[in-house]
């Protein structure tokens, strides 16, 4: 990564807990996935990525403000380029990585899972990118990837710690890192997975 990061800011879709975002008719426009979806959303708001960037990722999503999309059943979807400059936390987007969870206040143990396992992967990534990193080769537990986030002074906020008007992620991020990343029990979406096309 050559751009300098200070900031993880997590977001959620605020869209129906437990529903995938495929939307049109297949067979007219085929299938829309979620990053699609959200795209045209922050298309709707009159984001715009630069040529350049999608040129290196993702040319088709013309829009989209976030880096990673957790999905429901837990994939983790790109947006925009880790090195390209996000459109996901207004006066927050230059030095900063945004991850947006499907759904609005509850959110799949798939889902958790990968969030933690996101983060933790990219505790290493930063770590490693240090002049004589240590040695490693797992993936940091939680508590470690706390502390290389302390020692490289990068902080890992909700959404709603840099904007008081908004509410997303829905979630307390400070006690979920605190708890070593496990996720708030009623804060899991146990029913089934919605609106994939089978
Ligand atoms: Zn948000």
């Amino acid at each position: 990564m050559a751009r300098k990061i200070e900031l993880i800011i997590i977001h959620c879709s605020d869209s129906p807990n437990g529903r995938t975002l495929f939307t049109g008719t297949p067979g007219e426009h085929g299938f829309v996935t979620p990053v699609q979806e959200i795209d045209r959303w922050h298309a709707q708001r009159g984001f715009k990525r630069q040529p350049q960037w999608r040129a290196k990722q993702n040319p088709d999503l013309t829009s989209i403000g976030y880096h990673f999309v957790i999905y429901t059943r837990g994939a983790v979807a790109t947006g925009r380029h880790v090195d390209e400059v996000g459109a996901h936390c207004q006066g927050y987007n230059a030095a900063s990585i945004g991850i947006c969870l499907i759904g609005c206040d509850k959110f799949t143990r798939a889902q958790w899972d990968s969030l933690r396992d996101w983060l933790c992967g990219l505790a290493k990534t930063l770590e490693q990118q240090k002049p004589n990193p240590p040695k490693r080769f797992n993936n940091p537990t939680p508590a470690e990837a706390r502390a290389i986030f302390a020692q490289l002074g990068v902080r890992v906020l909700g959404h709603r710690q840099l904007n008081p008007d908004k509410t997303c992620p829905n979630f307390n991020v400070y006690t979920w890192l605190e708890s070593g990343m496990q996720p708030p029990v009623e804060q899991i979406y146990l029913d089934p997975i919605e609106g994939e096309i089978a």
